[in-house]
Formats: structure tokens, sequence, C-alpha cells
């Protein structure tokens, strides 16, 4: 049976028997997958601080013929992003990358491009304190690399042109719709300077945008947008999306 050396964020962790932990791994040459990681909670564990939630680390995997878990053989800190943690708002923030990731990334299917971006987005929240902008990054590249991404000139209902005024999204939206279309549950309006703002801002190198540049208005605004776009394709409530509607 093979051994395979990856990279891999870890998205969290639960119990399993008295010892043993199961991590759900995003890995950089793997996918995402879950695997066992037998004695992880003794207080001597050799996983040690590895396994924290978001730690990036090199792990091996044991491949188990007709197994669906798979088999941790260890796991070696490479960087750690818990003490970011201690500030609550980018606790939240990282959980709901990691929910995200658990909801949208395909199991056992190889993104190098969205291992990168998960890399950027949680340096960003470590080095910058901020949170829309890296969150925003993160909900934009997101869509974009799972094809998600709709189209922000149009109605997505009759295809008209949504000009200076913006357009609608509410519970449910793949994209938005002009006044028109506008349901009764659809109530939230986002202008077009703020998506334009959006779309500039995540062309760039993240770490660029929030060094070089002051958060243009309506991040919040925008990022709230896009976590409905990522709730609607999650086809289910995200837990941290609620709890950070107060909080962040
Ligand atoms: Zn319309």
């Amino acid at each position: 049976m093979p051994l395979r050396e990856t990279e891999a964020i870890v998205l969290r962790t639960y119990r399993l028997a008295e010892a043993d932990k199961i991590a759900s791994l995003f890995t950089r040459q793997m996918g995402r997958l879950r695997a066992v990681a037998t004695g992880a909670r003794r207080t001597k564990s050799r996983y040690g601080a590895a396994l924290e939630p978001l730690s990036h680390v090199r792990v091996l995997i044991f491949e188990r013929e007709h197994r669906d878990l798979l088999r941790m053989n260890s796991a070696e800190l490479i960087e750690s992003f818990f003490d970011m943690q201690k500030d609550y708002r980018i606790q939240l923030a990282a959980q709901y990358v990691a929910e995200v990731a658990e909801r949208m990334i395909p199991e056992r299917e190889v993104n190098e491009r969205l291992f990168r971006l998960f890399l950027a987005v949680l340096r960003s929240l470590k080095h910058s304190g901020e949170v829309n902008r890296p969150l925003l990054y993160f909900d934009y590249w997101l869509l974009r690399l799972a094809g998600f991404l709709p189209d922000f000139e149009h109605c997505q209902n009759c295809g008209r042109a949504l000009g200076d005024e913006g357009g609608y999204y509410g519970p449910g939206s793949e994209g938005l719709n002009c006044e028109t279309c506008r349901t009764g549950v659809i109530g939230q309006s986002i202008s077009s300077q703020v998506i334009a703002a959006l779309r500039a801002g995540c062309q760039k190198p993240l770490e660029r945008w929030i060094s070089e540049e002051m958060a243009p208005p309506g991040c919040r605004e925008a990022r709230r947008f896009l976590e409905e776009l990522i709730e609607t394709h999650a086809e289910r409530k995200l837990v941290t999306r609620a709890m950070m509607e107060e909080a962040v």
C-alpha cells in the first residue's frame, strides 16, 4: 500500500475512539480528504500542534485499498495559524473558510490554485488583521475557480444590463436581479461601484492589494453578497456565516 507525502491545511478534527482523531484535510497533492490520526488525542501525541485548526502541515498518508478512511502516519507543522485566532473576528473568519472548504471542495480532487488561494487568505488574515478583504478575496476566487462566478453586469432573470443602479439579491440567488425582476424574497441591493471595486481588487495578488491600498468602501457589503452566492451553492446554511453576521 502506498504511503504518500503531501502538504495540507487542517480544516478541522474530530474525536474517534478514546485516543484517536479524524482530521479533515485539504491537501495539495491529493485534494480534500479525511484521515485517521491514531493516538492524536493522547497528551503526549507525536502530532503535537500540527493538528490545530488551519495549521499548514506536511503529512504522510497511508492509502488503504477498499477503505474510505485513510490513515495519517505523521504530521509536521509548516506554519501555524493558531495564535491569530485569539482575535474572535479572525477566528470566525478562519472557521468560515474551513466550513466553506468542507462544503464546496469536492473530495479527492487536486486543485493547486485553490490550495495557494487558501494559504494566501490565511496569511493575510494572520498578518493584516483585516477580515473583509481576505474573505472577499476567498469567496470571489472560490466561486470563480468552481465556475460559479455570475455575470455581474446583467440581470440573471431577464438578461437586461444592470447599469449604474446595480442589482438585487437574496437567499438562493446565483447572481443579481434588476429592479423589475426583484421579487419579494430578493431584498439586498449592491451598487455597480461596489462590484467594480471588488472585481478590480480581486484581480491583484491579495498581499499587494492589502499592503498597497486602503480598503475601498463597500467591502463588507460586497462580502455579504458573495457569501450569499456561496451559501446558495453550498446548498445549506453555513453555521459560521450566521455567527459572522453580528461580529464581523
Ligand atoms: Zn431582470
